[in-house]
């Protein structure tokens, strides 16, 4: 490939900032995708799509998920904890655990749980069918299963059944209420669940959730509250049971220097509650380990200025050095990561479908007649001498003369043709005008807002709402890339549209390593020819909070393995969701919707108005059409 359109490419989408070594340009042009960082095994995500499409015949949008990548962020989760302890002569272990409400998904729980022996990463949930779904999974006798969240009777009842399972199930107290129902249900049954309390701490994170923390959080005890509580779990005889100490200062945190102060306030509670006699074994730190997901690795919303490593290194050293300080025993690290392990290991593939016309594209170029108005001929005349010193004024007049059409065109003194020819010229002016500025050394600002309203409209065959609902409702970024083409210079720019009837459903903020970009550089669209987006890192939250708007479903999923000789291997497709699932869900009963429709057919054939075989055929189609996909087919 071309050393030039190779580093314009690098340049555009950034795959080497923002991919941490899972993803990478192939010198054909396509993107790749490896196992782990580092890997010599690779697979192209075109190849994977061309045979799902064209061999297995699997609609867009496709989510590909690749399990080796969760395994893999687990190993450098835990690689760096383990480092970071050597190095700071830590005397405790880490307790990986991974909080299922950022991906509740089976197969990617299942996953976190496999490798029971090296890691023992335990799970934590947050509502009751998420601990429903846990107690079953198999889990290694050592790793943990907290419960977070308000807990009701219910909740607690279900957590004391892990006990009986003979899990270690740690219900972690958000408010003396639910301690004083876990009190209650032990003075009741004679069985209790291990015992951690929620501290509200005074640090803060940053970015997006740093209202997670603080004094005003929405969980978590205050300092007399915790006091209160290690008084009632005493008075009850259950200090042995009281084993962890939790806080949460908020998901994605940009800022290390947060982390810091945080765990400096956080083991310094643990510090004194240990020396006032606690057994606590366990300090929580919750999540809040962040994704670069621009791959600026700034303080940005959508980035962090820390590596895992440092991350770790800061977390450990800092307990370490309060412990030490306070001459108690260090405790073992609980991590709740969740979007540090899932946000790489699924891509959503979608693919252009067409362009959405804004205005006079592609419009044969306008001759001027005589009887023409005259505001049609000058705009003819800005359009033509248009060049590189007058391109900003001439965008100027233009404006103008676009307005002064339009004034009169409502005084009844232009016809609807001559309105056409003004308007083709005009945008034909801006397209021109935004040439000139684009080769200009110092663009102007207002060209940038041209450059938007000129941008081309994707549309993509995909929900935002479903798959990457975080852009529309947080304005989150995620890195969107083409799968293939990448050996050609694009040479449009695009915002992107989805398939549901909602004018949100559009991604007009794009990553960029200074800043946001409004359009995406894509390649012209060509109608013969598949067009594949990937958007990428939407692994973490995506999935579960993704919504059914407008009744689009889940999209088809395959998951894929590449093995040790560079081949990959579908190793699961899974069928997106259907129409009458997706009506079922908002309470149409497929029968009863196949019955009234015959209903409404047979009353047209006994008033004559449809042939018999008609109404059958279309009965036939009507049933039909409800095991077809829910996007464009
Ligand atoms: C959401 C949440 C997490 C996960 O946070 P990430 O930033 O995604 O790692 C962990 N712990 C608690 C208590 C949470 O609410």
């Amino acid at each position: 490939m071309n050393d030039e359109v190779l580093q314009r490419i690098q340049e555009l989408y950034r795959v080497e900032n923002w991919s941490a070594g899972y993803f990478d340009v192939s010198s054909r042009g396509e993107l790749l995708v490896r196992p782990a960082p580092g890997d010599a095994r690779w697979a192209s995500l075109k190849q994977i799509v061309d045979e799902l499409v064209t061999e297995r015949r699997q609609q867009l949008p496709l989510i590909l998920r690749f399990p080796q990548i969760l395994a893999s962020q687990a190993r450098l989760l835990c690689g760096a904890y383990r480092a970071a302890m050597e190095k700071y002569g830590y005397t405790a272990k880490h307790a990986p655990v991974f909080p299922m409400k950022v991906n509740p998904r089976r197969e990617v729980v299942e996953e976190f749980l496999k490798d029971t022996q090296r890691y023992r990463v335990g799970l934590e949930c947050g509502s009751k069918p998420e601990l429903y779904a846990a107690l079953a999974q198999p889990q290694s006798a050592e790793s943990l299963l907290l419960c977070n969240g308000f807990k009701d009777e219910q909740f607690i009842r279900l957590a004391l059944l892990g006990i009986k399972a003979g899990k270690r199930v740690v219900v972690i107290v958000e408010k003396l209420a639910e301690l004083r129902l876990v009190l209650r249900l032990y003075r009741e049954h004679g069985i209790a669940p291990w015992i951690g309390l929620r501290a509200k701490l005074y640090s803060r994170g940053s970015g997006k959730w740093a209202s997670s923390g603080g004094e005003a959080a929405k969980f978590g005890l205050t300092t007399s509250e915790l006091l209160k509580c290690v008084a009632l779990i005493r008075e009850a005889g259950l200090e042995d049971r009281l084993t962890l100490l939790h806080f949460h200062i908020g998901s994605q945190i940009t800022d290390i220097k947060r982390v810091k102060n945080a765990m400096k306030e956080a083991a310094r509670v643990y510090a004194k509650l240990r020396a006032s006699g606690c057994q606590l074994e366990y300090l929580d730190i919750g999540g809040g380990l962040g994704v670069d997901y621009d791959g600026s690795r700034t303080r940005f919303e959508s980035s962090v200025n820390y590596s895992v490593q440092e991350f770790a290194n800061d977390v450990v050293y800092t307990v370490k050095t309060v412990c030490d300080e306070e001459d108690v025993p260090h405790p073992n690290l609980v991590t709740e990561s969740g979007r540090f392990m899932t946000a790489y290991h699924s891509v959503l593939i979608t693919s252009i479908r067409d362009e959405i016309e804004t205005f006079a594209d592609d419009e044969p170029e306008v001759t001027i007649d005589d009887d023409d108005p005259q505001v049609i001929t000058e705009l003819k005349e800005l359009c033509d001498g248009i060049n590189s010193k007058n391109y900003g004024e001439s965008y100027h007049d233009a404006l103008e003369h676009k307005d002064e059409l339009h004034t009169q065109f409502n005084l009844g003194l232009v016809s609807l043709e001559d309105r056409a020819k003004g308007e083709v010229l005009f945008w034909e002016t801006c397209a021109r005008a935004l040439r000139e500025s684009d080769e200009a050394r110092f663009p102007q600002e207002e060209f940038e807002h041209l450059k938007r309203i000129l941008a081309a409209k994707y549309l993509c065959n995909f929900s935002l709402f479903r798959s990457a609902p975080d852009s529309w409702a947080i304005g989150q970024l995620f890195p969107i890339v083409p799968i293939h083409r990448l050996d050609e210079s694009p040479d449009e720019f695009a915002t992107l549209v989805d398939v549901t009837c909602d004018s949100d459903g559009k991604i007009d903020k794009f990553i960029d390593l200074r800043d946001v970009r409004d359009t995406l550089d894509l390649h012209s669209y060509d109608e013969d020819r598949p067009y594949y987006l990937g958007i990428f890192l939407v692994g973490a939250y995506q999935e579960v909070m993704g919504s059914a708007h407008n009744l689009f479903g889940q999209p088809n999923e395959a998951q894929i393995v590449i093995d040790a000789d560079g081949r990959y291997h579908l190793t699961k497709l899974i069928a997106g969701s259907r129409i009458h699932e997706m009506t079922a869900l908002a309470r149409y009963e497929k029968a009863t919707l196949l019955e009234s429709f015959r209903k409404l057919l047979t009353a047209r054939v006994e008033a004559g108005q449809l042939a018999a075989d008609d109404a059958d055929r279309a009965f036939r189609d009507y049933d039909a059409a409800s095991a077809g996909t829910t996007y464009l087919d």
